[in-house]
């Protein structure tokens, strides 16, 4: 993914094109004006979902398609690198094993162990040189290319931990635009965990509005480490909300949630407006309805999105819906709210 992504060739001469000495082509699609440019631009494939609405599972394979036509445009002329070079680092994404197989060439026959044992050292091994190289360029080759990283969606692999994950912490700091950060890391064993637990507690990321992370308890820290975040989301189940702290700035709240007898969100996430209830397991019908229930505790609740995570949910999804609008109507009423019920269809996505 990543070594194919980025023409790393090109990168290293970077700094240099701002000050070209030579004369920009003047000629054929690359004299076409900005507002030509941008109207091409706004064709491109949307940006991969972050966070992604499926259950967590990095065996699938992200939609690159953006990243490659924008790869081939800045390839194509000067003119085009300067004006795009922006949107190929707007996101880095290093989440999936399956692109991660596709890139472990040296090795076609891998037989890869992810799937079996929830950890593979090759692919681990290879994620964690594409996450040093990567931050390597928008930290230290090319410096200018940091402040063009908003999205950074990233497996945290075991390979080399100790290492990878400090460096991928000190490296978040130098990149000022960051909004939406996506972990994952392997929840098989606690090393991986324990390391994230150490180390971003020693951070703090002001700009991070959006974050995606393992419903574990390491997650903790880094939801800690993000001040500022807005919008929650748990790619995974598990996480508890015990304990001291409370985070009053978190709005929304999307993902597995957590189990029923831990959920204290009107402590920990007093002042949520967005909740969304899963038609999945192991959210399945009638804990989702306990669940929905519960949200009564969210005074400042606006929102009450249904996920429809399998195809055949349509009939319970229909049952929480009546249960979310009745629910909505018994809340006090405050002035300039509108409470609403969405369905989102998430079947079709994969
Ligand atoms: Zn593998």
């Amino acid at each position: 993914m990543g070594s194919k992504l980025r023409p790393r060739k090109k990168q290293k001469t970077g700094s240099k094109l701002t000050s070209q000495t030579t004369e920009p082509n003047s000629t054929g699609f690359a004299s076409l004006p900005p507002e030509l440019l941008f109207e091409i631009i706004s064709y491109l494939p949307p940006r991969s979902p972050v966070p992604y609405h499926l259950p967590h599972d990095p065996t699938r394979g992200t939609n690159h398609s953006r990243q490659a036509i924008i790869r081939a445009l800045v390839q194509l002329c000067r003119s085009f690198r300067r004006s795009l070079i922006h949107y190929l680092w707007e996101e880095i994404i290093l989440c999936s094993f399956r692109d991660v197989r596709r890139n472990v060439t040296t090795d076609p026959n891998h037989t890869c162990a992810f799937e079996r044992r929830g950890s593979c050292y090759t692919c681990e091994r290879y994620l964690a040189f594409e996450i040093v190289a990567q931050l390597e360029v928008v930290t230290i080759r090319v410096p200018e290319y940091a402040a063009f990283v908003q999205v950074l969606s990233i497996f945290l692999p075991k390979y080399s931990e100790k290492t990878i994950v400090p460096e991928f912490a000190r490296c978040l700091t130098l990149l000022p635009n960051l909004k939406t950060l996506q972990l994952f890391y392997n929840t098989y064993g606690d090393i991986v965990e324990r390391t994230i637990a150490d180390v971003f507690s020693q951070y703090r990321y002001e700009n991070v509005q959006t974050l995606a992370i393992p419903g574990k308890a390491g997650s903790k820290t880094v939801l800690k480490a993000c001040p500022n975040v807005r919008h929650v989301h748990f790619a995974s189940y598990g996480m508890f909300f015990r304990g001291p702290d409370a985070f009053p700035d978190v709005e929304k709240l999307t993902g597995v949630l957590p189990h029923l007898y831990d959920l204290r969100i009107q402590d920990s996430m007093p002042n949520l407006k967005y909740v969304q209830v899963r038609t999945q397991k192991p959210l399945f019908a009638r804990l989702a309805y306990a669940r929905i229930q519960e949200l009564a505790q969210l005074p400042q609740l606006e929102v009450i999105e249904i996920a429809l995570m399998k195809p055949e949910a349509i009939k319970e999804a229909r049952e929480l819906y009546e249960a979310a609008l009745s629910l909505l109507s018994r809340l006090p009423k405050v002035s300039g709210i509108s409470r609403r019920v969405d369905v989102c269809d998430y079947t079709a996505q994969s």
